[in-house]
């Protein structure tokens, strides 16, 4: 496409379409980016500029832009069956799916629900747990509890857990409203306070409110390991045993977001094999189809299903989406769970993240950048800036600065992160390395 054509393109784009997350006005000054192609780690731009794609679309490209094996598994599919309604009919995508998942959790969530996007499956996980809690005769419990800084998705059900100002002012008439209890965010430690202070006292103050309250809780939500849209908060994984005991004791649900972490993001397949511990539901998303088609799932234990199975309509569990499980999402699913076995993806991740951790000791070592910290296949490290006017525009300065440097990264406030596909080669890495330590100085200097 010439730069004429791609202009036109933008403007139309202005005019019709009304992008996520954006307001639309800052788009008078900031350029939008029309892509016309992706192959691995690579975006193509309409006037042929390439941007490295280090934070996976979103998180949720796992194997690359135009990965072979999806493709070739997704045409196949398109020849049999594009789409099927699930409710009364089935597939073979969405068996195998199934089966797949389970027993990567030794059948401890053997029972997989689906739907279309993150928030869905977190809306679904809400309503399981306190449906299930009313149908063996537990009506009261109805509450959530989320942690401080939660992200669970932007429903008004999903905003309820999510303790993200930026999306919830404009809304909190139409929510109601979580317990929200202290994070194990290890950055909160101060003078003299180890990680492990924070993080039993957010274990702590957790078990104070189900002392109190628990005959009214239905469920606990969290995300296992890391906090993604918190800035990449991470912390260890004995909160998780804790918090997996706490639950038990006062009998009340856990519910597992791994919408983000899932899909080996953080070193394991699933966050909560990192601390040994199941949950009792568990969302899944973004990763699971490669990046590819619109899928999520709850997978739900053998004790929720159960307390659903009977004679009775109403104690079934009567959501649904129209796309649900969807043949050709599945289908992506499918060969991207292949790729984790046949290429032990889970294992060459770890040397994977191994050289890239070296590769980004100059950023580590950026003495305007602290509390640098990774887990599995993220990193993150914090910008050191105290007024407020250059923390507002950092991310956007950042953003910009990057992609003239052919990266795409996207700071959340002040914190830098990368969260690449699997795929980065040698080569790839020490692009992304050295160029963002350029990114970062031409920014904190002013270059
Ligand atoms: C992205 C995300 C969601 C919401 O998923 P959508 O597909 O964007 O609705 C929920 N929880 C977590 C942890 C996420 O990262």
């Amino acid at each position: 496409m010439n730069t004429s054509k791609s202009s036109a393109l933008i403007l139309r784009s202005l005019r019709s379409v009304w992008h996520p997350c954006t307001q639309m006005q800052h788009h008078e000054t900031m350029p939008l980016i029309p892509i016309v192609r992706g192959k691995g780690a690579w975006l193509y731009d309409a006037d042929g500029r390439r941007y490295l794609d280090a934070i996976s679309s979103w998180w949720v490209n796992l194997f690359g832009h135009a990965n072979d094996r999806i493709n070739n598994s997704i045409k196949e599919q398109l020849d049999y069956l594009e789409h099927v309604m699930l409710a009364g009919f089935t597939h073979e995508p969405v068996v195998t799916l199934s089966e797949k998942l389970s027993a990567l959790t030794s059948n401890a969530l053997g029972h997989c629900f689906y739907a279309s996007d993150g928030a869905s499956a977190v809306e679904i996980s809400l309503k399981m747990s306190a449906h299930a809690w009313r149908n063996i005769g537990y009506s009261k419990k109805q509450e959530f509890v989320c942690l401080q800084g939660s992200y669970h998705g932007e429903t008004l059900g999903a905003l309820g857990i999510t303790d993200t100002s930026l999306f919830r002012e404009a809304y909190e008439p139409l929510i109601r409203a979580a317990h929200v209890v202290p994070s194990p965010d290890s950055r909160q430690a101060r003078d003299g306070q180890t990680p492990n202070d924070v993080l039993q006292h957010a274990l702590d103050t957790l078990q104070s409110l189900l002392e109190r309250r628990a005959n009214h809780i239905a469920a606990v939500i969290v995300e296992p390991m890391v906090m993604c849209a918190n800035s990449m908060a991470m912390y260890d994984a004995s909160y998780l045993q804790g918090l997996r005991s706490l639950c038990n004791r006062y009998h009340v649900h856990l519910i597992a977001d791994e919408i983000a972490v899932g899909c080996g993001r953080t070193g394991k397949f699933f966050a909560c094999e990192q601390a040994g511990i199941w949950p009792d539901l568990l969302c899944l998303s973004k990763g699971i189809s490669g990046g590819y088609l619109p899928l999520s799932l709850v997978m739900a234990s053998a004790d929720i299903y159960s307390a659903f199975y009977d004679t009775d309509l109403h104690r079934g569990f009567l959501h649904s989406h129209s796309y649900t499980g969807n043949p050709l999402a599945c289908r992506a699913a499918l060969a991207t769970l292949s790729i984790f076995e046949e290429d032990n993806i889970i294992e060459r991740n770890r040397v994977l993240a191994e050289y890239i951790n070296v590769a980004l000791q100059p950023l580590a070592q950026h003495p305007d950048f602290h509390h640098f910290r990774q887990q599995g296949m993220i990193w993150a490290c914090d910008a050191i800036i105290n007024d407020s006017e250059n923390t507002r525009t950092f991310a956007h300065r950042f953003y910009t600065e990057a992609t003239k440097q052919e990266l795409l990264i996207r700071p959340i406030r002040k914190t830098v992160y990368l969260m690449p596909p699997y795929i980065l080669d040698t080569e790839e890495i020490d692009i992304l390395a050295s160029r963002i330590k350029r990114v970062a100085d031409n920014v904190m200097y002013g270059v």
